[in-house]
């Protein structure tokens, strides 16, 4: 069913979208229309983003509920759901696709960069099986939340351009207030696009995906002939460096299935993600990951993983001879793990000051640390954060001892730490201050984010999700007015579950 109306031209500036996925063959997308809803309201518009895209921030402002709930399609919008298959928990399905969300267009933004913009909440499509095709309000504001903060924390990720309510129920385990949330990304193009194709039999229109993502994505490739195999290890590369960024923050995904995992290297799908507090690699928050899969520490081995159904999927177009292709792909997978050692090594070394010079003892000096953090149930972000602190003043060990069990449980380590920054000449001011930029005060702290969403979700009231998005803005700052918002949560604050969007 479909009842979207077409803005009229002139309620803002024309968007100029150019949409290169839905001149791909029809087997990449089924057409569709986003389903009306019955009283939208917007509530909350990225200006910065809009603006980056070229859109009209102000006509956006005026006009966003019917926008961005899919009420009114803008001119030049080509509405599609794109098909995917994927590894889900280790079982593969050979159809998923977009059964909530619907591409509405590309646009070239401001730097010159191609970006989706897509609803998700916004009806069913030919791929939604039993589910209706909606969003409830609170994992629509988690991803909104947790989104713009990794964008704010230099990491590549998905952004949020719009929420908005839609005034109609959605029916979960209890009936919760519907949203739809406006996604931009480099693009939707996940490891499981590939599969789709590959499960098929479908070898031409892997070759095609894949020329559509070099051109896109990875376009220094394209004077390599053939470039499968670049490819492969191109986004290989990506996804190692960004399960390292994720580590380095504390980042625990939640659902790392193929069809979550993009290929442009962003990170997608803010389920039942969350960021750790206490270090543990055991840590998983996800209510539906019963045996702890995609938990924080297994994240590298998940990402590699994922790499080697990419590369199965590839296998076809990589070499005509298929034992030599899958040799290549064997190598290119096993290079993943060495790729993932280095991007964590240089993520780790700068969390500690460490600099470029590299020592046989820095490894031992690095497991040191994260053993006492382990075994003193330290919270990861704030213990990193204070090691700033240390580094250019002694004076305050005690706070830092503060954040352990035993007090003094880090000191013999600080000693070996200090003793091997004395061996570099940067001064420790400019030490302190660059681990100050990698190491934020920070993070969307699970128990704020559940405050936040329950406000909205009970009390219609935003005010928490508002302030937790000013705050998450400026993570690598002291912001001494929102210290509430740093600190670990206190016992019986602690959230230990979170539930799937769907
Ligand atoms: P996700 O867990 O969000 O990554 O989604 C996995 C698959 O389930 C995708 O194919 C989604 O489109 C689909 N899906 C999730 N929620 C819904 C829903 N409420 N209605 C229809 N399809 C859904
Ligand atoms: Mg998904």
């Amino acid at each position: 069913m479909s009842g979207a109306t077409t803005a009229a031209a002139g309620t803002a500036r024309a968007i100029p979208f150019d949409n290169s996925y839905a001149r791909l063959p029809d087997a990449f997308f089924s057409p569709v229309d986003p389903t009306p809803v019955e009283a939208p309201r917007l509530i909350k518009l990225n200006r910065a983003l809009a603006e980056e895209l070229g859109l009209d921030a102000d006509a956006l402002e005026r006009h966003g509920a019917g926008y961005f709930s899919g009420n009114v399609l803008l001119p030049g919008s080509l509405p599609l759901a794109m098909a995917y298959a994927g590894h889900q928990f280790g079982q593969f399905v050979p159809l998923l696709g977009d059964g909530r969300a619907i591409l509405i267009g590309e646009v070239v933004d401001r730097n010159g960069r191609r970006r989706d913009i897509q609803l998700k909440g916004s009806g069913q499509t030919p791929y939604s099986r039993r589910g209706d095709g909606r969003a409830a309000l609170g994992p629509v504001l988690r991803e909104y939340i947790v989104s713009e903060a990794m964008h704010a924390l230099g990491i590549p990720t998905t952004r949020a351009l719009a929420a908005v309510s839609t005034g109609q129920p959605v029916y979960r385990d209890r009936v919760l207030p519907g949203a739809v949330f406006t996604r931009v990304a480099a693009s939707h193009i996940r490891v499981g696009t590939f599969q789709f194709f590959a499960a098929r039999g479908d070898t031409e229109n892997v070759r095609v995906l894949a020329d559509h993502v070099i051109e896109r994505h990875y376009p220094e490739l394209k004077g390599i002939a053939p470039p499968y195999l670049a490819l492969l290890d191109a986004v290989a590369d990506q996804q190692a460096s960004l399960i390292a960024r994720w580590l380095g923050v504390g980042f625990i995904h939640g659902v790392m299935n193929t069809d979550n995992m993009t290929i442009s290297g962003e990170t997608i799908d803010f389920g039942p993600c969350a960021f750790m507090d206490r270090y543990d690699p055991r840590t998983v928050f996800s209510s539906i990951d019963r045996n702890g899969r995609y938990a924080f520490g297994n994240q590298p081995m998940i990402g590699q993983w994922n790499i080697a159904r990419l590369a199965e999927a590839m296998l076809a177009i990589l070499d005509e001879d298929q034992d030599k292709a899958v040799e290549m792909a064997n190598e290119a997978v096993g290079r993943f793990m060495e790729r993932f050692q280095d991007h964590w090594k240089a993520v780790i070394r700068a969390k500690i000051g460490l600099g470029a010079d590299e020592q046989e003892s820095d490894q031992a000096l690095i497991r040191d640390l994260l053993v006492t953090l382990y075994e003193q149930k330290a919270d990861y972000t704030l213990t990193f954060r204070r090691l700033a602190d240390a580094a250019e003043n002694d004076a305050t060990d005690e706070t830092l001892g503060a954040l352990l069990e035993a007090p003094d449980a880090l000191s013999p380590w600080l000693a070996v730490w200090r003793e091997r920054l004395s061996q570099d000449k940067t001064p420790p001011q400019d030490r302190a201050a660059a681990m100050r930029r990698v190491n934020p005060a920070f993070i969307p702290r699970n128990h704020k984010v559940e405050e936040a969403l329950a406000a909205a979700t009970d009390q219609g009231d935003f005010s928490l999700f508002e302030a937790l998005n000013d705050v998450l803005a400026n993570p690598y700052e002291d912001q001494p007015g929102f210290a509430a918002y740093a600190e670990p949560p206190k016992p019986g604050e602690e959230v230990t579950a979170t539930f799937c969007g769907t």
